[in-house]
């Protein structure tokens, strides 16, 4: 498994401009509680910071005078103060939570949208568990930039600038004592911030591995159960756990390590304006109100430099995150789509012309070649051709999954590039090899959400012969199936599959035929409703089964990305060619 484009190699570039870019309009939605947390937390800002002049006020000029009514005054206003702090507070912190959950739940919500119109070659080559690191992790990450990051990044920086300011007006000796260990400060934050980056990034980059890992094992659980590879994949998860919980842990004490370093600088820093400070109350040169206001304010000023090492943290994760998400909504691998003219998608006659072309899935290898083909309406073609020919391919261009490189697809004479998307795939139904189910009821597995009368479906299944099957359920059409349908044998999915092409009466239908055998009660069942769901519709079968194969009005012979042969079953048998060679090999047992 290669991580190169998901890994987190890109989150050492400072954040750039395009990163900015990305966010405000995100920002710009919740701008008014933005400005109003700025705000609630500047005024907390500024009112803890003048409690200390008001303990110094209430020390030097009430506590030392002996005036009680001073006092009480003082003592008064200092409620107040602290009371607003707090409810400031609380207020500033409630509201920068609002606009990240905000801003979060915008961003998946246009990742998972665009997701969905990607194109498939984008979402081949990308690991799931990278995706849903992306639209779970990396939002997560600027929800703490709003929640944690910026805004108190901003107010730590007012905190800083207020402090020093009312240190130096207070007194200018004694705010140069309790600041002499600021070079060593400043050095450790840059210090550790540096080293605390690398060390998240490894922690975030195992994580992302993590995820893939963990998707890769419980997709392919059943064959990591049969090949035995449990041992195997346990020993591997566990070894990237071990990374992913050894980088946290690293983090974690280089994070303590910088902690403590500020704290220990403060702390020697308010026992410097203990000795420095009685020293001038003793020489008269300040007073003892100074001296305990000086020891507030200096545990204000290391209390910013503390959290700045992780507010940049956080600002330089988000920008990373913010940058990977980036290159989802960015990405261009998109299939062009054009809006539907009317709410109604009007309806194909369903002439299918393949003219010239070329396609590769990758810059490597041609897939199709130079291919050329006209089906008529209603007509049913048979694709058949040894693995890999390049036959589902087919069907995932004209599904518009992957667009050609060159030459021209038309249906009824018009370009399917210049067919509205939902226009196009609302014409088709494609019957997989593997049938896809989906968490929900048989029915919902049936309509996949669209409005279709109960009854249509049962008189659809009953014509299917699939009836019997359904309502021996629990809960008959109403039976909740697992997810992928781990409930139903692959012939009743194949059913289920055939009953959802019918009911949403497609013009085209595309099938691609399952090779696993059933037993031959299904299997007739299964034959049957092939032939039904042809009837009356352009079809391209890829065929497996011979009664498919000669009940088709062509069969087109595919190898190696070229059309080799075409013709009905009799005129291609009596040519001795491919499909002759095919036929013997393959169906003479059936026979
Ligand atoms: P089969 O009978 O086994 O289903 P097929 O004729 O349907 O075979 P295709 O699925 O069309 O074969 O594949 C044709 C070629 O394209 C194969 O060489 C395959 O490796 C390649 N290919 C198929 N799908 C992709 C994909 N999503 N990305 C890259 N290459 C692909
Ligand atoms: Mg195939």
């Amino acid at each position: 498994m290669e991580f190169n484009d998901f890994s987190t190699h890109d989150s050492h570039k400072k954040p750039s401009m395009s990163v900015l870019r990305d966010l405000i309009p995100y920002m710009r939605t919740v701008k008014g509680i933005l400005v109003a947390t700025m705000i609630y937390l500047l005024i907390a800002t500024l009112t803890s910071t003048i409690v200390p002049l008001l303990l110094k006020t209430a020390i030097d000029d009430y506590i030392v005078p002996k005036d009680f009514q001073g006092l009480l005054m003082i003592g008064l206003y200092s409620l107040l103060l602290v009371l607003g702090t707090y409810v400031f507070q609380y207020l500033g912190t409630y509201y920068s939570f609002v606009a990240a959950q905000k801003i979060v739940l915008d961003l998946r919500r246009d990742i998972f949208h665009k997701l969905l119109t990607l194109s498939n070659r984008y979402l081949g080559k990308t690991p799931l568990g990278v995706i849903i690191t992306r639209t779970t992790n990396d939002t997560e990450k600027l929800s703490e930039l709003m929640s944690s990051g910026a805004v108190q990044l901003i107010n730590d920086a007012i905190l800083l600038i207020v402090t020093l300011f009312f240190l130096f007006s207070t007194n200018v000796t004694l705010s140069l004592y309790s600041l002499c260990l600021t070079p060593l400060v400043i050095w450790s934050v840059v210090f550790f911030s540096k080293l605390l980056r690398k060390s998240y990034d490894l922690a975030r980059n195992k994580l992302t591995q993590l995820n893939i890992n963990l998707q890769e094992n419980l997709s392919g659980i059943s064959i990591i159960k049969i090949f035995n590879r449990q041992a195997k994949n346990r020993t591997y998860f566990d070894s990237i756990s071990e990374a992913y919980g050894n980088s946290t842990y690293t983090a974690l004490k280089q994070h303590t390590y910088f902690n403590q370093t500020i704290n220990i600088c403060s702390f020697l820093s308010r026992i410097t304006v203990v000795v420095a400070g009685s020293y001038m109350v003793i020489k008269g040169t300040s007073t003892i109100g100074t001296l305990t206001a000086f020891l507030f304010w200096v545990n204000y000023f290391y209390q910013p430099l503390r959290d700045m090492g992780e507010r940049f943290n956080i600002l330089q994760d988000a920008a990373s995150s913010m940058g990977k998400i980036g290159n989802i909504l960015h990405c261009d691998e998109v299939i062009p789509d054009k809006a539907l003219p009317s709410p109604k998608a009007p309806v194909f006659e369903g002439k299918i012309e393949f003219k010239d072309v070329v396609f590769r899935y990758s810059e490597e290898k041609k897939i199709l070649k130079h291919v050329s083909f006209t089906i008529e309406p209603s007509q049913r073609i048979a694709l058949v051709g040894p693995t890999g020919a390049g036959k589902s391919t087919i069907m995932n261009i004209l599904l518009r999954l992957f667009d050609i490189e060159s030459g021209s697809v038309l249906i009824d004479g018009i370009d399917i590039q210049s067919i509205p998307l939902q226009e196009l795939r609302s014409n088709m139904s494609i019957v997989l090899q593997d049938v896809f189910i989906f968490k929900g009821t048989v029915m919902e597995n049936i309509t996949l959400g669209q409005d279709i009368p109960e009854e249509k479906i049962i008189e659809a299944s009953r014509y299917l012969n699939a009836h019997p099957f359904i309502s021996a359920l629990s809960k008959g059409y109403h039976t909740q199936l697992s997810s992928e349908g781990s409930n139903l044998s692959h012939g009743q999915k194949q059913l289920i599959s055939f009953i959802r092409a019918l009911v949403h009466n497609p013009r085209i239908l595309l099938l691609d035929e399952a090779t696993s055998s059933v037993d031959t009660y299904t299997e007739k069942l299964i034959q049957e409703g092939i032939n039904k769901l042809m009837q009356g519709r352009t079809s391209i079968a890829i065929a497996h089964r011979l009664s498919t194969i000669t009940s088709c009005d062509q069969i087109f012979v595919i190898d190696q990305g070229k059309i080799i042969e075409k013709g009905n079953h009799d005129e291609l048998l009596a040519k001795k060619g491919f499909y002759y060679d095919l036929y013997t090999t393959q169906f003479q047992d059936s026979l």
